[in-house]
């Protein structure tokens, strides 16, 4: 009875892929070999993981193995392998309906030159097999499932058959690959060795190569048998010799003529029978075996930037290799993806890849594998969160993972890739682990008004404090540009004190928790209670300008109402007429911004918790003179609220904030424009609204959509 055969399409993404890959011009197709054999060994690992803890899921099939068979003939590669296998709803959502959200990147990632040989770290590995194969057949067996074959020549759909053609499986899969007319020299049982032994060396399954032999043998010559009875018929009877009972026959095989004919068997080779890596004495270790193993654990087509091998021993025991990879991966800081790092053994028995329990988030670039003498066998998930070994494990590798990044600091250049790739998680590191904080704050480097192209550590930056600076002055802003400008920085670069640039989104989360380093206060340029070490004379200057100035600073707050918490007289400001300060514990105008961007994207966010602003004014300031004289004169000018209005709404924008009402200042923006021009009020009434109106809007949506860019998860 003939089964019944599905088609389906492939999802339209997924679609576009194969067909670049199929037309792809690429030399380098043999990485679809260990795409195959690294699904293999995945699929190998869940059945693993199911049978610790019930036995009987491999009674369908007790070896675990990776089978390569190249059939020369039909110009076929066979991959077979005893994992898990896939039911019915596994082939259609895996392979072809569902898109990962590598599978767009990936196509990018193309397009911006990558190479194909990347396709692994997009998860989307199993196409690769369309490099050299026209059509491919899935044949699979899950233990829940009947067994079924995928099949697909690409062209936008694929179909599903129960299996009533090859023979039962047991279990697991088989990938055969129909090779294109030009891609049979990998039928070649020389080639597939040295594929395996190039990039899948360290599977820790056995991958077997069913290699065809020839042998010779010897069988009996019935010719010559036939001829040589004919002979003896001829002879005459008399002529037989005597021979005794008893040796009869063995004399009569030897007498039977032989022949050596050729025949062909099969049989299997294993193709990785190294050790585990990590087993072995790191000083008989090349760095070439670190990079090939590597590689094979991370599907990465480039070598890591450094690595960790060691062992620790005590009431507790295990070995373990870490990698630093070169780049952060594509999706480091997307959400809901499972991160397979960290590959947990117990006793050379491969565990799980997603131990969430085994390293911290912050961590979660570093890759490498773990191998426990202590953990039981039969662990479950839930069992891992509670367990004392796991937690010390963890601890240990936080500890070598940190000794790690300060090797690479040694080395300027490395670092700078680093620091490039891996700063944020550093970052996170810092508002995380409190235990590690220091350590981590000395890993951290930052543009800063003396700094000049290169970045300084916070311990240069102490070196070069003045004797009578006391803080660690910091400004958080969208840019280096922008922060580089800021009115902020004024009186502190004219005292010789150096601020450093904080201007990614997750600085403003690492500083709150770091607050001090090497026992000095880190403050911001931007919030109230900034110390700048005054001197006395200064201090004296200062307590008289506030008497002086009381009225107009009353005048300015009545003006401003609740939009500013209080307004006072400004001593970090030499050029500028005035800034917008924002509480010491409160969100600085940067976080402001990079909240309101949040909020964009998640509308349960409101900004209710926008910072208190201080409105801060330099007394020296020719503008603030001009109105204070207004203000004495007449305290209630009319003017004075106009301008204070304008004086505000620019401080605003100085200051990092964005404006909450851009039309009204256009407004104010467009009388002074007038005023500039001696255009007369009443002229332009009607025309005013309209040209305020579309042009205002601008410049916010233009931040905002920037803004949004630069959001931390
Ligand atoms: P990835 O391996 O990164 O998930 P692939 O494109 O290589 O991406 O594979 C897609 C999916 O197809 C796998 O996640 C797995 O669910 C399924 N798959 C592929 N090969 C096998 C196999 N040999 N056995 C079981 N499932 C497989
Ligand atoms: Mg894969």
């Amino acid at each position: 009875m003939a089964a019944e055969t599905e088609t389906f399409a492939f999802q339209a993404e997924i679609s576009q892929l194969m067909s670049l890959i199929i037309n792809t011009f690429y030399s380098n197709k043999e990485i679809f070999l260990r795409e195959l054999i690294s699904n293999a060994s995945d699929a190998l690992d869940k059945i693993r993981f199911e049978s610790l803890t019930d036995k009987s899921k491999l009674d369908s099939e007790k070896e675990l193995f990776i089978r390569i068979t190249p059939n020369k003939e039909a110009k076929t590669i066979d991959i077979r392998d005893s994992g898990i296998g896939m039911t019915k709803a596994d082939l259609v959502n895996n392979l072809g309906t569902i898109a990962k959200s590598g599978t767009k990147a990936f196509m990018e990632a193309l397009q911006s030159g990558a190479d194909i040989s990347m396709i692994g770290q997009f998860g989307v590995g199993f196409y690769s097999a369309y490099l050299v194969a026209d059509k491919v057949e899935v044949i699979t067996k899950h233990n829940d499932d009947e067994q079924y074959i995928w099949e697909s020549a690409a062209g936008g759909s694929f179909t599903i058959t129960r299996d009533t053609v090859n023979p039962s499986i047991g279990r697991g899969t088989v990938i055969r690959l129909h090779m294109k007319d030009d891609q049979i020299e990998y039928v070649e049982e020389k080639k597939i060795k040295d594929i395996v032994k190039k990039h899948s060396e360290f599977i820790g399954y056995p991958i077997q190569l069913v290699v065809t032999k020839e042998v010779e043998k010897e069988v009996d010559d019935e010719d010559a048998a036939a001829e040589e009875a004919k002979k003896a018929e001829q002879e005459g009877e008399d002529d037989k010799p005597k021979i005794e009972e008893v040796d009869e026959d063995a004399e009569a095989a030897k007498a039977k003529p032989k022949k050596t004919i050729k025949e062909m068997t099969t049989e299997t080779e294993e193709l990785n029978k190294t050790k585990p890596l990590w087993t072995r004495n790191p000083d008989d270790i090349k760095p070439e075996e670190y990079g090939a193993f590597y590689k094979s654990l991370t599907n990465d087509w480039e070598d890591h930037l450094t690595v960790k091998h060691f062992s620790v021993e005590g009431q507790l025991e295990f070995r373990a290799i870490l990698y630093i990879p070169k780049r952060a991966p594509f999706d480091m800081f997307e959400q809901k993806k499972k991160r397979n790092n960290i590959k947990l053994y117990v006793r050379r028995v491969f565990i799980m890849d997603d131990c969430e329990d085994l390293i911290p988030e912050w961590l979660n670039f570093v890759k490498g594998i773990v191998d426990s003498e202590d953990l039981p066998l039969n662990i479950s998930r839930e069992m891992l969160q509670q367990n004392k070994i796991l937690k010390v494990i963890r601890k240990n590798l936080v500890k070598k993972c940190i000794e790690m990044f300060q090797e690479v600091a040694e080395d300027k250049e490395n670092f700078a890739k680093f620091y490039e790739n891996f700063a944020k998680n550093i970052k996170l590191g810092i508002h995380e682990d409190a235990a590690n904080r220091g350590k981590l704050a000395d890993l951290l480097r930052y543009h800063s008004t003396k700094s000049g192209e290169e970045m300084t550590s916070l311990k240069d930056y102490v070196t070069r404090m003045p004797e009578k600076q006391k803080n660690i002055y910091y400004i958080t802003g969208e840019s280096r540009q922008t922060v580089a400008n800021s009115p902020f920085l004024e009186v502190l670069k004219k005292k010789g004190f150096e601020v450093l640039f904080m201007v990614d989104p997750i600085d403003e989360y690492a500083v709150q928790q770091l607050k001090d380093y090497d026992g000095k206060n880190l403050m911001s340029v931007t919030k109230e209670g900034l110390e700048l070490e005054e001197d006395e004379e200064e201090k004296k200057t200062i307590e008289e300008q506030n008497a002086t100035y009381a009225e107009l600073i009353k005048a300015v707050k009545e003006s401003l109402g609740d939009k500013v918490e209080k307004v006072v007289l400004s001593h970090r400001i030499l050029h500028s007429p005035c800034v917008l300060v924002t509480g010491a514990y409160g969100w600085s105008a940067n976080m402001e911004r990079i909240m309101k961007a949040q909020a964009l994207r998640d509308s349960t966010m409101s900004n209710y918790m926008a910072s208190k602003k201080t409105l801060e004014l330099n007394p020296n300031h020719p503008i603030v003179e001009a109105l204070k004289t207004k203000v004495d004169a007449d305290k209630n000018d009319a003017t004075v609220k106009d301008l204070t209005f304008l004086l505000f709404e620019t401080a605003l924008l100085a200051s990092g904030f964005s404006l909450e009402d851009p039309t009204a200042f256009a407004a104010r923006i467009h009388r002074m424009v007038k005023l500039g021009l001696s255009i007369d009020e009443d002229d332009t009434a009607d025309v005013d609204a309209d040209v305020a109106a579309p042009n205002a809007a601008q410049p916010e949506d233009a931040t905002a959509a920037a803004s949004s860019m630069e959001t931390v998860d």
